[in-house]
């Protein structure tokens, strides 16, 4: 039941992902604000939530979430909440009917010459292959300027139209730029100085951010639904801006994921947490979590993941980073600007591809503007 109007809450908070749960803890435990934290999803902790699965396996519901973060900010902020399991994120590509080291590192690049190298022979060979381009402006251009077309083939350009349905030269180059490559022998799939899961799971930190006495949580809840019903001062709104604003200038472009669980009698099916799959099947990558939260039962879960049209009945995975999508977002952005007592805050609402770190600094900074009073 929701309260009679008479209720009203100081901070609306639409998603409990990272961006509402930060907002609802910073405003809650630091101003005494009282905050209702609204989800249409059955669970908190948005797209970083994870679960014990009927087999007993720890899985990530929505796709491995890595954390990983070059802030200490961060990472003190939400060791209030959480003690961390250190974790090297290491992953494996397969194509060509092997494994591949992945990034490009040295040991990939002796694989495929077939012979023991150096560093320097590595960036000789490179500077050889690349293609030179000053500045790269798109994703084909950022892969093929550091190490050229071969190593892109191999690796990059069809897992990249397979997970975006379009070419990597209508992506920005931050997309397959995110991608390090190295000379060394550094085989960790990221480079920020911290990286680590929560001990016990995301879901576990979130509940601990979300339990405080001036925040409540209301599932299988809908803002189209309630908002009518909930009197408040301030909204947050973290779901997708398009979709708040009645998609008033037509639909933003999203890509989405299915999900293809499968638990199996053995205590590892593959040899990394996560297998990439360029070249081979629909699915871009299987993940076995288990490798990276370090949980010992001799069964497994893997889940292959499959890229699909965003539509009615999926979730918008991916807002989609290229010039086209960045102008429409825009439009809806200036809108959101002039929305009076409305703050639009993480990944689907600025229309940004954020890692979680990201969404965590961007709620923190939203945080110090609320808390000071409007002159
Ligand atoms: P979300 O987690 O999406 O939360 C928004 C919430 O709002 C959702 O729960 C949604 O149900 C709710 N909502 C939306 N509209 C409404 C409405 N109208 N009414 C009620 N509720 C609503 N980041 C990393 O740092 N490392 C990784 O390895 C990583 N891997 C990822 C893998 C995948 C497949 C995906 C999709 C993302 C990954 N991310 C990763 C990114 C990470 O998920 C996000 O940065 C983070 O979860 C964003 O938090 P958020 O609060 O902005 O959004
Ligand atoms: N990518 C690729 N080949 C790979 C891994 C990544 O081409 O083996 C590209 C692809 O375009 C992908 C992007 O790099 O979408 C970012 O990869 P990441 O693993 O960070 O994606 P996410 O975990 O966010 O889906």
């Amino acid at each position: 039941m929701l309260p009679a109007r008479a209720v009203t809450w100081d901070y609306l908070i639409v998603g409990a992902g990272f961006a509402g749960a930060v907002l609802a803890e910073r405003l809650a435990s630091q101003c005494g604000a009282t905050c209702l934290v609204i989800d249409r999803r059955a669970h908190i902790a948005g797209n970083a939530h994870d679960r014990y699965d009927a087999a007993g396996v720890l899985v990530h519901d929505y796709g491995p979430h890595y954390f990983r973060t070059n802030s200490d900010r961060i990472v003190e902020y939400l060791s209030q909440f959480t003690e961390w399991h250190p974790v090297d994120y290491k992953i494996l590509s397969w194509t060509g009917g092997q494994f591949w080291p992945f990034p490009i590192n040295l040991n990939t690049f002796e694989q495929l010459v077939g012979h023991p190298a150096t560093s320097e022979e590595m960036a000789r060979a490179l500077a050889e292959w690349r293609v030179p381009i000053a500045e790269p402006r798109n994703s084909e251009e950022v892969i093929v300027s550091q190490v050229g077309t071969k190593l892109y083939e191999m690796f990059f350009q069809n897992y990249t139209r397979k997970q975006w349905r379009r070419d990597p030269r209508d992506l920005d180059a931050s997309v397959c730029g995110r991608i390090p490559i190295r000379l060394n022998r550094d085989d960790r799939y990221l480079s920020e100085k911290f990286q680590a899961l929560p001990k016990d799971g995301y879901t576990v930190m979130f509940r601990k951010m979300l339990a405080h006495p001036k925040i409540e949580v209301r599932l299988g809840t809908d803002y189209r639904d309630a908002r009518a019903q909930i009197a408040h001062r301030h909204l947050i709104f973290t779901g997708p801006i398009d979709e708040y604003f009645g998609h008033c200038f037509g639909p933003l472009p999203y890509r989405s994921l299915r999900f293809e669980p499968e638990t199996l009698a053995q205590e590892f099916f593959q040899p990394a947490m996560q297998v990439n799959y360029p070249n081979d099947h629909a699915f871009t990558r299987i993940v076995e979590i288990k490798h990276a939260t370090g949980q010992r039962i001799p069964v497994t879960t893997i889940v292959r993941e499959y890229p699909q049209d965003f539509g009615p009945g999926r979730e918008p995975y991916y807002p989609i980073p290229a010039p086209d999508a960045r102008a429409l977002y825009q439009r809806y952005a200036e809108l959101g600007e002039r929305e009076p007592g409305v703050s639009f805050v993480g990944r689907l609402a600025t229309y940004r591809y954020y890692n979680m770190d990201q969404v965590v600094g961007m709620a923190l900074a939203e945080f110090e503007k609320l808390r000071v009073p409007k002159s």
